[in-house]
């Protein structure tokens, strides 16, 4: 059986799944697993398609201790174990820069290229060159294909792509790039299915997840984002603040006397639903809270939602239908019902019992914009991206070189 393995690779955890091609290129999901803990409490879960367990086990600190041995770790398991010998690989990559604009096959200059963005998304891009590094190395010959979060966005026009910063800035790739960018995607491809009379129209599309943004997409392809430079800005998200004024950023240096580093990290893991609730990053957690500040992180959370639907609407100059997707997009049906309210001035009407049960189709008939839950899939969306790399590369003979 031929396999497409897929890595998400992060600083504390590897994720990956195993698809098989089947006819006419068709893809099948066969299992997804991660390895979590890298350098603190290593451990590798899988499940199997429908969900039943395949690993559960822990490894010593000193045997996993960092993202290439993770990924040495779960290299293994596959082959060893499951004898899954996949013929390419495609790996996740927050960062494209302002070249790639599409899924590239990687090579030795591709990687160096890629290290270039380092500095564009410190806390993302090393990890995912890592396993890249680490595989190129092990199996000089197996296909990868680096999969980028910003490559969607690159059809902004230039007046979206910029801030009104001195040209050299922009030159130096100070951009609003945006990212999900194979979220959206993924939604962009499977919309014809789920809503063809609106598909190629003006669509706002919320990812609402861990991780969150908006973006506005105009004949299937995107033409704004909430997010930016970097994927801080936009939405409140768990741990992220959204959009801030940079002029808190200064006082927390110039009064706070805080560093460039502590900054960061403040504004990555210490801000968003977590910071303004004091209670959880989880919206689950959140709503079954009754602390008065976890009632306000929601309700900033929606707020901004219904804000930043407005300036994209704005963007797209009017609006055909809304998209929810990600984890709370996908399974939270009160976040769902009180953004329907804040887009109440749109015409948007939900209907309840259909959004209750997570239905497709949420809105109702009178609804002057018709609203779906469409659930994501940016692995998949690697997977095929992969494949068609794989396949229209004559250079590429998937069956030259396993993994072995
Ligand atoms: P993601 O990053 O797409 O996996 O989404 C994670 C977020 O989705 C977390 O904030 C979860 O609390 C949230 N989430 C997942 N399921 C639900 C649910 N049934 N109700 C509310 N939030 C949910």
């Amino acid at each position: 059986m031929d396999t497409i393995l897929v890595v998400n690779a992060g600083s504390s955890s590897v994720k990956f799944q195993v698809f098989s091609v089947e006819g006419e290129g068709r893809l099948r999901r066969q299992l997804k697993g991660q390895m979590d803990g890298i350098g603190s409490r290593p451990r590798l879960r899988a499940s199997g398609a429908n969900g039943d367990p395949l690993a559960d086990r822990a490894y010593p600190i000193e045997t996993v201790p960092d993202v290439p041995a993770a990924m040495g770790v779960a290299g293994e398991w596959l082959r060893d174990e499951l004898r899954i010998h996949p013929i390419a690989v495609g790996h996740r990559v927050v960062h494209g820069g302002p070249e790639y604009d599409r899924p590239v096959l990687i090579d030795h200059g591709v990687v160096a290229r890629l290290e270039r963005f380092v500095s564009l998304a410190p806390l993302h891009q090393p990890h995912n060159l890592s396993p890249i590094r680490s595989i190129l190395a092990g199996f000089p010959t197996l296909p990868q294909v680096a999969c980028f979060d910003t490559a969607f966005h690159r059809t902004h026009s230039a007046v979206a792509d910029h801030y009104a910063i001195p040209h050299q800035l922009h030159a130096e790739g100070v951009r609003r790039y945006g990212f999900h960018g194979l979220s959206y995607e993924y939604i962009a491809k499977t919309l014809p299915q789920t809503a063809p009379g609106v598909a190629k129209g003006r669509v706002i599309v919320a990812h609402l997840g861990s991780g969150a943004s908006m973006c506005a997409l105009k004949g299937g392809q995107s033409v704004e984002s909430t997010m930016g430079f970097t994927a801080l800005d936009g939405l409140p998200m768990g741990t992220r603040p959204g959009q801030i004024d940079p002029g808190v950023v200064l006082y927390l240096i110039s009064e706070r006397g805080m560093s460039a580093s502590n900054v960061q990290n403040f504004l990555y893991r210490d801000c968003g639903l977590k910071g303004l609730s004091g209670v959880s990053n989880d919206m689950r957690e959140l709503e079954a809270s009754q602390d008065a500040k976890a009632k306000l992180a929601i309700d900033y959370f929606v707020y901004r939602i219904g804000l930043n639907a407005g300036m994209l609407a704005a963007a797209l100059q009017g609006l055909d239908a809304f998209v929810f997707t990600a984890g709370i997009g996908e399974n939270s049906a009160s976040i769902r019902a009180r953004v329907g309210e804040q887009l109440g001035w749109f015409g948007v009407k939900l209907d309840p019992t259909e959004n209750s049960r997570n239905a497709r189709l949420i809105s109702r008939p009178d609804s002057l914009i018709p609203v779906y839950v469409v659930p994501t899939d940016e692995e998949l969306m690697i997977a095929q991206h992969t494949l068609a790399l794989l396949v229209n590369t004559p250079s590429t003979n998937p069956r030259q070189e396993r993994v072995s």
